[in-house]
């Protein structure tokens, strides 16, 4: 089943307020397994909604518009979409009781005389209640067309939405969709791809989505069924083949797992603490590790060792290291992440050397060249990195490769 979203108003077209209806409709429509086609933003001007409606009409199994519902000159989307249904606006009772009720409610004294409007319905439609206004929803069914007019404020829409709405497209089409996202790291989108190549060319249902995230691919696998159970069998096989396909590369197959719960997981399971070492990073692979909540068991200490002077005086990387390989160097990130276990302690330790930019580089080292060691039982892996982009972009490849080369380390050196 198709639909298509209308969102009218024209302060969305002026950008005055964001649509956000339009993305929580979006996504609901998708995990309801609607093919969602078009969305279109329309101002409140009658001759373009009428011709938006009718488009809508025409392409669309379910046209839902949000917006316009409201008791002003400028609300129109109800006269509109009624004319084009060909039907005239009645008044419902049921509607015009809870607006009294409403306006009762809040002591606000004498309803304004254009809410009243808003108890006006086209013949037929099926009424929603609106629990938090005034405006009903309203769904309009003719010749297997279905239009679902909602009202704009998103405290008004989304329990609407939810509560009525939902069940009812939920009758309408049967089917769910599930999806499962896999998260990879330490390889390319476009190496990613080539390997699935195949199986992305012979997709129908579940099919695969990549996306490119800064130093990770995900893989969304979505599988189209009458209910969850049968789609999840779908999926089992493709899941199953993209896990041998890609082996370690997957660090989790849970949408809310990030790399770096992920890899402070994987300390915590093979009981080993980390420090982290970093120059153009400055603190953000720190704070990547922080951003997951008990992280104190594996991650004890790092050092921002920005300078120079502060690489030799922290983690004891030698003056002629520095001078005869620069700071920049395999040599230097090697040095930095073993000096880190040798003043710490810890198990393991991760270090960034990089040139982030825009100044700074040169033609034997230009912007983006970026060394990453990581040290974990006694092992030390070093990676040197190309990476484009500006600064922010930069440091934050970096931080990811750290945190990919920190976890194939563990599995590398892990026993059995
Ligand atoms: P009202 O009774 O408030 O007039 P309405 O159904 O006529 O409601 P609009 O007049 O289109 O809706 O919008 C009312 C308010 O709802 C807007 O000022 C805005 O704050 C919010 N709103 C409308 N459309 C959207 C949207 N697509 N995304 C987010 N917020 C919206
Ligand atoms: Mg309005």
């Amino acid at each position: 089943m198709t639909a298509e979203l209308i969102s009218v108003g024209t302060e969305l077209l002026l950008g005055n307020i964001v649509n956000t209806n339009a993305a929580f409709l979006a996504r609901e429509c998708a995990s309801l397994g609607l093919s969602l086609y078009y969305q279109t933003t329309v101002g409140d001007n009658p001759e373009r909604l009428r011709a938006a409606v009718k488009q809508a009409l025409e392409r669309s199994d379910v046209v839902i518009l949000s917006g316009g519902l409201g008791p002003t000159q400028d609300d129109l989307t109800k006269e509109i979409t009624a004319e084009v249904f060909g039907k005239n606006l009645v008044e419902d009772i049921r509607t015009k009781e809870r607006i009294q009720a409403y306006f009762d409610a809040r002591g606000t004294g004498e309803i304004p005389e254009n809410n009243w409007k808003q108890a006006m319905v086209p013949e037929g439609a099926r009424v929603v209640d609106n629990e938090n206004g005034t405006a009903p929803g309203l769904i309009l069914e003719q010749e297997g067309k279905t239009a679902i007019l909602l009202p704009g404020p998103p405290n008004e829409l989304v329990p609407m939405f939810r509560k009525d709405i939902c069940p009812y497209l939920h009758r309408k089409q049967p089917e769910t969709i599930v999806s499962e996202m896999v998260k990879l790291c330490g390889i390319g989108e476009s190496r990613a791809e080539m390997m699935i190549a195949d199986l992305i060319a012979a997709q129908s249902n579940p099919t695969i989505a990549t996306y490119a995230k800064t130093g990770e691919v995900h893989l969304r696998v979505t599988a189209r069924a009458e209910n969850e159970d049968a789609a999840e069998l779908l999926m089992k096989p493709i899941l199953k083949e993209l896990r041998v396909r890609f082996g370690d590369h997957i660090y989790t197959m849970d949408e809310r797992v990030t790399l770096e719960d992920a890899v402070a997981a994987l300390l915590r399971e093979q009981e080993l603490t980390v420090t982290t070492v970093e120059s153009c990073t400055g603190g953000l692979l720190a704070g990547r590790l922080v951003n997951v909540p008990g992280v104190s068991e594996v991650f004890k200490q790092g050092f921002v060792t920005y300078s120079n002077k502060a690489k030799r005086k922290l983690v004891g990387v030698k003056k002629t290291t520095l001078k005869e390989f620069g700071a920049v160097s395999d040599r230097t990130a090697r040095e930095m992440a073993k000096g880190a276990i040798l003043m710490t302690g810890s198990d393991a330790a991760v270090a960034v050397t990089g040139i982030a930019g825009p100044d700074g580089g040169s033609e034997e080292k230009p912007v983006g060249l970026v060394y990453i060691a990581a040290a974990v039982r006694g092992q030390t892996y070093v990676q040197e990195c190309h990476f484009t982009g500006d600064r922010v972009k930069i440091r934050e490849s970096s931080v990811a490769a750290a945190l990919t080369l920190l976890r194939r380390g563990i599995l590398e050196t892990a026993e059995g």
